[in-house]
């Protein structure tokens, strides 16, 4: 299985979390909330073969640590995945807007800088903000877009800007977003559990929320487990071949 979102430093005991991941065979991208988390939480993974780590600056934390972009971009040559980064538009973080997009525009424009990054994305109420962004940085590299909640028109946008999406067992629980899921291009969709914020019941790494997720994929594709499993293996393969074929030049 898959999870291409998940906040493995986050969790109460992150080496239980890393060795349940190991047991059940999954992979996974850690993705980090500030540039001063990377380096321990990519210790964390060390020896991990499944395991990426990802360096991020998350949106709602930007008007706190944007001080640390520096940070950053010096950190930046030691992965090839990016996140969480993106825009936070909810109430609690719209006052931050301005600053939160000075933030990701350094970002991709240092993304584009090392020839591109895969990076995983959050969109919250800020999706046609995330888009245009990404649209002003096109050589910054292939974005995810994680639990993506914007209206179909802009998943289309995203699709046609050769967006990826990862998506959870929260967001295919729900009628709404797992219609739009459905519209997707079978080929740009990764799983994802966002944990431990989300799909996780009390502090274990929550495989069977992957599981379900897996099954719930497989009901809106009306195909079985092991052909949506192979499709997400080969869509997961697809992902880190294309961009290590458009930056290896850059190295
Ligand atoms: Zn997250």
């Amino acid at each position: 299985m898959i999870d291409f979102h998940c906040h493995l430093d986050l969790f109460p005991s992150p080496s239980e979390a890393i060795d349940e991941i190991e047991r059940s065979g999954i992979y996974a991208l850690s993705v980090t909330t500030t540039p001063k988390a990377f380096p321990k939480t990519a210790m964390l993974a060390h020896r991990r073969k499944r395991i990426r780590t990802a360096l991020g600056l998350h949106p709602q934390l930007a008007h706190e640590r944007h001080g640390e972009v520096g940070m950053f971009v010096r950190l930046l040559g030691e992965t090839d995945y990016v996140g969480e980064i993106g825009l936070d538009g909810g109430d609690e973080f719209a006052e931050h807007l301005a600053v939160q997009k000075d933030v990701l525009d350094r970002i991709l424009r240092a993304c584009s800088d090392v020839g591109g990054r895969i990076m995983s994305i959050h969109s919250r109420h800020a999706s046609a903000e995330v888009l245009d962004a990404l649209g002003r940085h096109p050589g910054s590299g292939v974005p995810v877009l994680h639990w993506f909640s914007g209206p179909p028109a802009h998943a289309e946008r995203a699709v046609e800007m050769g967006a990826w999406f990862s998506v959870g067992l929260p967001m295919l629980r729900s009628r709404r977003a797992a219609a739009l899921v459905a519209r997707l291009p079978r080929d740009r969709v990764l799983t994802e559990t966002d944990a431990p914020f989300a799909s996780t019941v009390g502090s274990q790494y929550p495989t069977p929320a992957l599981k379900e997720a897996l099954a719930r994929l497989a009901g809106l594709w009306g195909t079985d487990d092991a052909t949506t499993w192979r499709c997400l293996n080969n869509n997961l393969r697809t992902l880190t071949g294309t961009v290590k074929a458009t930056y290896a030049a850059a190295r």
